[in-house]
């Protein structure tokens, strides 16, 4: 189900500085997801967004906020989009707001990371070139090379290989992008072999980053719902999970150290970072009101 809904803000500042992509505020356009990943952690019940699953809000003032509060911004840093919802989903197709919103921050004069998992993204690569004047990043969640895992995992994500594709394709057109190799699923995606793969077709599509991260985050409603797919798609499963991490938040895959050393080899071997060069943020220089013409001297009479 979709509903058109107004908000009441659109930017909100990003809490502390932020590790992963330097993101100084953050955008959602939608609320809810129509990727379905049964991993999300946007179903937790600290974001109070009840019936994740079954609705998607349009936030259909978004640009008409965004116009607003950007000449406001006394900071010129990053606008992050993706973390809470997917900006390439497929609704987006339609309703366009991402297509809008950036036009807009290209406008202003803003720097944007976008994190997907859908090569819908390609359709706005002109305008991902004029916001690179001051800075453009894209990234793609990609957690495992195999498509008919992926499917299971984001069923309504655009398959991995077309994320490969839809990487190289950027990358071609000069647009910094590569890849967030995160939640990685204990028991699911965490071999040498799955990283390994990975990489080189991160290597292959000419990723300029890796951003990875051992494991994953577990809590309440997402447990429930993160259990229930496990419970379909891999038997057995939910019990190593249960034993190994019982009521734990974050949930690090058993190899991690082993991982990463196998990642940090890859990575060298090919001359791939596992960061992001971020945008720095800084103040907004505006144009000085014209000073006031001096007043003329009366002629002495
Ligand atoms: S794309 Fe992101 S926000 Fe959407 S369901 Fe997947 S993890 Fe959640």
């Amino acid at each position: 189900m979709v509903r058109d809904i107004q908000a009441k803000v659109l930017l909100s500042r990003v809490k502390g500085p932020d590790p992963w992509f330097g993101l100084y505020y953050n955008m959602n356009l939608y609320r809810g997801c129509q990727h379905r990943c049964i991993y999300c952690d946007s179903r937790s019940e600290c974001y109070r967004i009840d019936g994740f699953d079954q609705e998607v809000l349009v936030k259909i003032n978004a640009v008409e906020l965004l116009r607003h509060e950007l000449p406001r911004k006394r900071v010129r840093g990053t606008i992050g989009t993706g973390s809470m919802n997917d900006p390439y989903m497929p609704l987006e197709r339609e309703r366009r707001l991402t297509w809008r919103a950036l036009g807009t921050i290209a406008e202003f004069g803003f720097p944007v990371h976008i994190l997907t998992k859908s090569d819908l993204v390609l359709r706005d690569i002109d305008l991902l070139r004029e916001v690179a004047r001051v800075y453009a990043a894209v990234s793609f969640t990609i957690t495992t090379a195999d498509d008919a895992l992926g499917k299971k995992l984001e069923p309504g994500a655009s398959l991995v290989s077309e994320r490969f594709a839809a990487l190289a394709q950027l990358a071609s057109q000069g647009i910094y992008t590569g890849i967030v190799l995160m939640p990685v699923l204990p028991f699911i995606e965490d071999t040498a072999e799955n990283i390994a793969a990975i990489v080189e077709r991160a290597h292959e599509s000419g990723a300029a980053y890796i951003i990875p991260s051992f494991g994953m985050t577990l809590r309440d409603r997402q447990r429930a719902y993160y259990y229930a797919r496990l419970d379909e798609h891999f038997p057995g499963l939910r019990q190593r999970y249960e034993q190994r991490y019982g009521e734990r938040y974050g949930c690090r895959v058993p190899q991690a150290g082993r991982l990463e050393q196998h990642l940090q080899e890859l990575c060298g071997r090919y001359g791939i970072p596992r960061w992001i060069e971020p945008y720095p943020p800084q103040p907004v220089q505006r144009a000085r009101p014209a000073e006031p013409e001096s007043p003329r001297q009366l002629p002495l009479l």
